[in-house]
């Protein structure tokens, strides 16, 4: 999607926030750099720059030694690119940042330092992705392994699906 050229307010604490150009990405990023700290990245944005291998020099020269304020937490979010409600969701499987997504237009916020946390929690994008896959597989695993004990304790069940099942195949 465009990047956004409007001028947005931060959807945490609601000053302007500047345009900040990435030159190696040639997309402009909008910080909170007057009262936050906080990043809102356009849909697909955030791709370019949540693994520890690409470039955020420009974002965090931005960021270095200033005193931002702290916004609430708790406060529903409003995207400020196309006004829907934010969503608040982890970063990932370890659940240690939760960021806020626009389901609407794609766009997502990050508190200040937030990225940095992104960043550190895996060295790339597959290894987030096979965790996520390893969890998904021990709650199945689980719950096919209980299935299993549970026929074995009730043979007559089993037999009874088997029927069933032959049945419905036809064989
Ligand atoms: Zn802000
Ligand atoms: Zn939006």
């Amino acid at each position: 999607m465009a990047d956004t050229l409007k001028q947005i307010t931060c959807p945490a604490c609601g000053k302007e926030m500047e345009k900040v150009f990435i030159p190696s990405e040639g997309i402009n990023l909008d910080i909170c750099t007057q009262g936050c700290g906080g990043i809102y990245f356009d849909n697909r944005e955030f791709d370019k720059f949540d693994e520890k291998n690409e470039d955020i020099s420009v974002i965090l020269e931005k960021l270095d030694g200033k005193n931002f304020t702290k916004p609430s937490e708790n406060l529903t979010r409003i995207c400020p690119n196309c006004g829907s409600k934010m969503v608040k969701n982890h970063s990932s499987i370890l659940k240690e940042v939760q960021v806020d997504d626009c389901y609407n237009c794609g766009g997502k916020f990050l508190d200040n330092s937030e990225l940095v946390k992104i960043r550190e929690e895996y060295d790339n994008n597959e290894q987030r992705d096979e965790d996520i896959l390893r969890y998904l597989y021990q709650q199945v695993g689980q719950e096919l392994a209980e299935q299993e004990r549970a026929y074995a304790e009730r043979p007559q069940e089993k037999t009874y699906i088997r029927k069933l099942f032959n049945k419905l195949t036809g064989l």
